[in-house]
């Protein structure tokens, strides 16, 4: 018997438009969740308006919906969700987790060494903001311990935080509230128990793994996936101009997101209608045939 019903998640920011790599990480995530009979939701991570523009939220869910993924439950939007966030920052105040830090950017870039993720916050307001006049950050102590998970797809990982990266902002000092910080408090909140994403936010793990701790939650699994690459080797972004998905080559575009994640994908797939598409992609759904690489996609199938 199984104890814990599967939940699952897609929680795209609403930057721009999807496209092709965010139908891959969507289509993994939906495919684990039906493939299990789980639940899959969708929550809207709109916590940092300045980089999102006006209506990419309504475009996202409704290319979604032309898709046709059906999300669970009630759509969540965190910019809608303040106030957990802020419970959350006043548990870990009350057990001295975080501090105030006043340090600018270029404060911290001269006064630190460069690790894995950037330059290794060297702990300056640990004892109190140097600069008590600034508007401050709130920061998360790390430890010396060695944080480590498996991921499905890329196996072992273990990150030292204190070595890799040091104290790490759960709120900025505009107030916005850090990607870390809500992602952890949500998944916690909405029971999820695999997370299912692009592998550029694997090095974002052990931060999230760190905090679950600190705020006494248990963690998720994790399963990252490769990154989708255009003709120049870069990951396709807003930032690398990737095109916007085309609800009108759905069923095209779904079999070549299949046929990213390797499975198993028939010449007349693509001819038929869209529910029939998810009823065999559910049913020959396989995690295992996810290879690690990231990669453009093969001569011919253009996103
Ligand atoms: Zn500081």
């Amino acid at each position: 018997m199984n104890a814990t019903p599967y939940k699952g998640r897609f929680a795209p920011s609403p930057t721009g438009p999807l496209h092709f790599g965010s139908l891959v990480a969507a289509v993994a995530s939906y495919l684990q969740a039906r493939s299990r009979d789980g639940q899959w939701f969708l929550r809207i991570e709109d916590i940092d308006p300045l980089r999102e523009p006006a209506g990419a939220s309504e475009q996202i869910i409704r290319t979604l919906q032309d898709f046709g993924f059906e999300w669970d439950g009630e759509l969540i939007f965190q910019s809608q969700r303040s106030e957990h966030y802020l419970a959350a920052l006043a548990s870990l105040q009350d057990q001295h987790w975080t501090y105030p830090c006043s340090c600018s950017r270029k404060q911290i870039a001269d006064h630190s060494t460069s690790g894995p993720y950037g330059p290794i916050y060297p702990g300056s307001c640990r004892l109190g903001p140097l600069d008590a006049t600034r508007p401050c950050a709130l920061r998360l102590r790390v430890t010396d311990d060695e944080i480590q998970f498996h991921d499905a797809v890329y196996g072992a990982q273990q990150s030292v935080l204190s070595k890799d990266l040091g104290d790490f902002v759960l709120q900025r000092a505009d107030g916005l509230f850090a990607y870390q910080l809500a992602v952890v408090v949500d998944d916690s909140l909405q029971g999820i128990t695999e997370v299912v994403r692009g592998s550029d936010l694997l090095d974002n793990t052990a931060r999230q793994i760190h905090l679950h701790h600190c705020l006494g939650l248990s963690t998720p699994d994790y399963v990252h996936l490769p990154l989708v690459l255009n003709e120049a080797g870069q990951k396709l972004s807003k930032q690398t101009f990737a095109p916007a998905l085309d609800s009108d080559a759905r069923q095209r575009l779904l079999v070549a997101a299949l046929a990213f994640l390797g499975q198993p994908v028939p010449d007349e797939l693509a001819s038929l209608p869209l529910a029939q598409i998810w009823d065999h992609a559910i049913h020959h759904w396989s995690l295992a045939a996810v290879s690690p690489h990231n990669r453009s996609l093969s001569p011919g199938i253009d996103p």
